[in-house]
């Protein structure tokens, strides 16, 4: 076997100053360089190919590959370290603060890992037969028990695999039902604020609706008012984020479930921001049929770049008999599973996934709840509200509050505080990427210009947010004494500069072509 040397630089060492920087290597003590893993294999560092033994019939009866197979050979260290490095390149929850706005991005605890390890939840299969797996149905019904208690809800659909998907689902059992009051032909529209996240109306599209944007007052809520004048026999739906994008709780909550109910329509709600209200309201009181939940964020578990998640979505009564299989029914002390119309769930809308949605995501998310108790889960809530006003508090000082008073589990800043520096919002987010701290939210909710969206969450202590604070408002006093030239180039520390980030989601490089092709 053949061994390359390991951890080549980008240029070999000396040749290219220029491109190397103020190393030989380009490498900056552990910020080390790293290429496509295209671009450091190949195939005489992998593995151990014996010679065909003399007398003896091709092992492989004549499928050999003919041509190179195009995938990149590493040797097991260079495998370890090429994906290390990579990871080292990335910042983390584990790392610091990670103050995105409407993400929820908390500290998961090592036991909910350590519960999501256990052979017996992490070794099974969705096919096994249901006799083999009753203390994982158990674990889901106990999950589905616990979700229901703490929204008030009847029921919740399990499948769902994201927040987005969720919605997907309470959008579709809302069809369903207007299908089921044969009305699916003329209630078309679906009511949304302009705060709303961008999934809201994408889903509602999707499902075949249009969308209205329903204004904000000038608190940032629902302009009460004309969402009344939006309201006829054409509404299938509206769909709130309660607490809302701004970080702020809809007050009107009830009037407009009790609106959109008398014009004939169902309420979805956003169930995002449940971080901020677990324990201290049931959206069950507040009149809603649908609510995703993404246990991925009020429950922890690592997520971002895409996943892993999962959005159990509650329903109420109306719309509980369109919920999708699989779903798991207790029969005694034995579980079963629904996967079937024609096992009493006539009325259900289908299937949303192959299986029963994301077990490792369940245990988890259970493992968080029985962990804190519901008095912990209250706190958890009451915890998170306090450090995003604490956040919000501090920060007024040097930095511009987008809204006037407290706040949920979000601050929300706009850009008043930089008027007339030359910086603008994306300069103040990649400058804090050289302080070491993710960026919050940027341009989002889009009602607020120039939109700064930061989320503590409870896993934050005093000391770790005055850190942040501090490194903020030592940032908002620099940019108003016109420093621009800082805060255009960062960030200078990271493993990269600025990226072009219009042409990377308007013209994506998806395939590595090789140089020699
Ligand atoms: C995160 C989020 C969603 C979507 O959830 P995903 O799990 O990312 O699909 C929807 N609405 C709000 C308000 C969110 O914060």
């Amino acid at each position: 076997m053949s061994m390359k040397p390991q951890g080549r630089p980008t240029a070999p060492i000396g040749t290219d100053p220029v491109k190397n920087g103020p190393t030989h290597t380009g490498n900056k003590a552990l910020q080390i360089e790293e290429k496509l893993i295209f671009e450091i294999g190949d195939f005489r560092g992998t593995g151990v190919d014996f010679a065909q033994a003399k007398g003896l019939p091709p092992r492989l009866g004549g499928l050999a590959r003919k041509d190179e197979i195009g995938l990149p050979g590493l040797s097991e260290p260079q495998a370890m370290r090429h994906y290390v490095r990579l990871s080292q390149k990335n910042y983390a929850i584990d790392m610091g603060p990670f103050p995105l706005g409407s993400c929820t991005m908390k500290h998961n605890p090592r036991l909910n890992e350590k519960m999501a390890r256990l052979p017996g939840f992490a070794d099974i299969h969705p096919l096994q037969p249901v006799s083999t797996v009753q203390g994982a149905l158990e674990l889901i019904d106990m999950l589905a028990l616990w979700l229901k208690e703490l929204t008030g809800m009847p029921a919740v659909a399990m499948s769902p695999k994201a927040g987005a998907h969720g919605e997907l689902c309470g959008m579709m059992a809302i069809k369903a039902a207007l299908v089921a009051r044969g009305e699916a032909d003329t209630r078309r529209r679906v009511l949304a604020p302009e705060s709303s996240h961008g999934t809201n109306p994408a889903t509602a599209a999707q499902c075949g609706f249009t969308v209205d944007d329903i204004p904000a007052d000038k608190t940032g809520r629902v302009d009460i008012k004309a969402f009344k004048a939006m309201l006829g026999p054409d509404v299938a739906a509206i769909m709130v984020t309660n607490p809302n994008t701004g970080g702020l709780f809809e007050r009107d909550i009830r009037q407009m479930a009790d609106l959109v109910h008398e014009a004939g329509g169902y309420f979805y709600c956003d169930g995002a921001n449940l971080n901020a209200i677990m324990g201290k309201v049931k959206p069950g009181d507040l009149g809603i049929d649908a609510m995703h939940i993404n246990l991925h964020k009020t429950f922890s578990t690592p997520h971002g770049g895409g996943g892993p998640g999962a959005g159990p979505t509650v329903l109420s009564e109306a719309l509980a008999a369109y919920a999708p299989v699989p779903y798991v029914v207790a029969k005694g002390k034995e579980f079963e599973l629904v996967e079937k119309r024609s096992q009493g769930a006539e009325t259900s809308f289908g299937r949303m996934t192959a299986f029963h949605g994301q077990m490792g995501m369940f245990v988890r998310a259970l493992s968080f709840m029985m962990s804190h108790g519901i008095d912990g889960l209250k706190q958890a809530a009451e915890d998170a509200v306090l450090n995003a006003n604490y956040v919000l508090t501090r920060l007024k000082a040097e930095m511009s509050p987008a809204f006037p008073g407290f706040c949920m589990h979000e601050a929300l800043f706009d850009d008043a505080f930089l008027k007339d520096s030359g910086v603008e919002t994306i300069d103040f987010a990649k400058a804090m990427i050289d302080e070491g701290y993710h960026p919050m939210t940027m341009y989002f909710p889009l009602i607020v210009h120039g939109a700064m969206l930061i989320e503590p969450t409870e896993s934050e202590s005093k000391e770790e947010l005055d850190q942040f604070c501090d490194a903020l408002l030592a940032l908002a006093r620099e940019a108003k004494t016109g420093k621009t030239d800082k805060f255009k180039a960062a960030p200078v520390f990271a493993p990269r500069r600025r990226l072009d980030e219009t042409a990377a989601a308007r013209k994506p490089v998806l395939r590595w072509v090789s140089p020699a092709q």
